[in-house]
């Protein structure tokens, strides 16, 4: 199984986290949980040392419960020193094979946080609300499902998935209508962050409660910075030299240009880019700004950036275009004027093809005559995704052959 991963390289490894973490068994998650919260201990700054060398502690004390009684447990200083530069799969007992945490580690070998860490805070780890940083993104979000009624207050905290947290948020939303429904989605969508005043004319998000402060691990000197391609903010990484590196928290963002250093020079922060992209984002103060937390951005904004992308240019092409209708059955209905023909299209943004096609197969509605529209940049696995889907009636195009298609009929 590791080959497959080769492809879309990183960025799927990131993404298939989930499906790799449930594969593994009930000591590994716990093992993989206490040293996630490990890690983001020993990479923050944020709060008292000891506050941190006790979680650290807590953390250990799980991890060797772990390995059970038959198998030996690394000791205390060998655990923390592992954290750094060593893939997630060695980490854990039994040294499960052939998944993408072969491919991933938490720590770099300087200590700094990966792009795995966070993911797999949210996604993985059932004492991620302790960590320092993403721990208030993480609490946050466990009240906003609470309040909703999604998670009673008996039931743990762990491993909430990506289908929990739309279920959630979208049901609530429609709660206050149609209108409002899709104004709050698709403004979840387009503006993850929001000064406090843009924020209060919006009653169905206030109602909703889903913005919170900007997470201390995507802020620094009072400041943050959007990504150019979410608008969501940057994670910030303090570097030893004083600089601090700021990177969208999504691989393929960061990859295509989100990257950048702020110095401080003559007191005043300046960034630079360290990518491709030569524009540089204005530095913002953190106060009176809120922003989704982690999940939300990842959960929400994220896909549906491709949803609302599509429906302006097929909008601009000349297509009249319903985005999330009929409670949210699919993403986007699409006509034109004079034509008889419909598109019924739901946009797949998954970056793992593979857990995509396993969901395409598993779909309990059957895809039926849908249009499964997924990123020009997964072309190449339309073969795989479109086997998935044989004998269904659903077909599987990019939004680039769509637009085409729309617009030629
Ligand atoms: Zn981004």
């Amino acid at each position: 199984m590791g080959s497959m991963w080769c492809g879309e390289d990183r960025v799927s490894a990131v993404a298939g986290t989930a499906t790799a973490v449930q594969e593994l068994d009930e000591d590994q998650r716990a093992a993989l949980d206490a040293c996630v919260v490990a890690a983001l201990a020993l990479s923050s700054s944020e709060g008292e040392a000891r506050g941190r060398m006790r979680l650290l502690m807590e953390c250990y004390g799980r991890y060797v419960r772990s390995f059970g009684v038959l198998a030996s447990a690394p000791s205390y200083e060998v655990f923390t020193g592992r954290l750094r530069g060593t893939r997630v799969a060695d980490l854990l007992p039994g040294r499960p094979q052939g998944s993408v945490l072969d491919e991933l580690w938490l720590l770099d070998g300087d200590g700094m946080p990966s792009s795995a860490l966070h993911r797999l805070a949210v996604e993985a780890a059932e004492h991620g609300h302790q960590a320092p940083g993403i721990g208030a993104d993480i609490r946050h979000l466990h009240s906003l499902l609470r309040a909703v009624g999604m998670l009673p207050a008996s039931t743990g905290l762990s491993r909430i998935s990506g289908e929990t947290v739309q279920h959630a948020v979208f049901r609530a939303l429609r709660a206050a209508g149609f209108e409002a429904y899709t104004r709050g989605r698709e403004a979840m969508v387009r503006t993850p962050v929001l000064t406090r005043r843009e924020l209060s004319r919006n009653t169905v998000l206030v109602e909703l409660g889903a913005y919170t402060k900007i997470s201390p691990t995507r802020q620094f000197g009072g400041l943050w910075a959007t990504c150019p391609m979410c608008k969501w903010t940057m994670r910030a990484t303090f570097r030893p030299s004083g600089a601090v590196d700021l990177e969208c928290e999504d691989e393929r963002h960061s990859l295509l240009g989100a990257r950048y250093r702020a110095e401080l020079a003559a007191e005043s922060w300046r960034l630079s880019p360290r990518g491709e992209l030569r524009t540089v984002p204005e530095l913002l103060p953190v106060e009176g700004c809120v922003a989704l937390p982690y999940a939300l951005w990842l959960w929400v904004t994220l896909p549906g950036l491709l949803e609302v992308e599509l429906r302006d240019r097929l909008v601009a092409s000349g297509a009249q275009v319903r985005l999330w209708p009929f409670g949210d059955a699919y993403d986007l209905h699409v006509t034109r004027p004079g034509r008889s023909r419909t598109w019924r299209v739901d946009v797949k943004t998954w970056a793992d093809p593979y857990g995509l096609a396993q969901k395409l197969r598993e779909d309990p509605e059957g895809p039926g005559e849908l249009c499964f529209v997924v990123p020009e940049h997964l072309r190449g696995y339309l073969p795989l995704l479109r086997r998935a889907v044989r004998g269904s009636g659903a077909r599987v195009l990019t939004d680039t052959d769509l637009v085409a298609e729309v617009e030629g009929a």
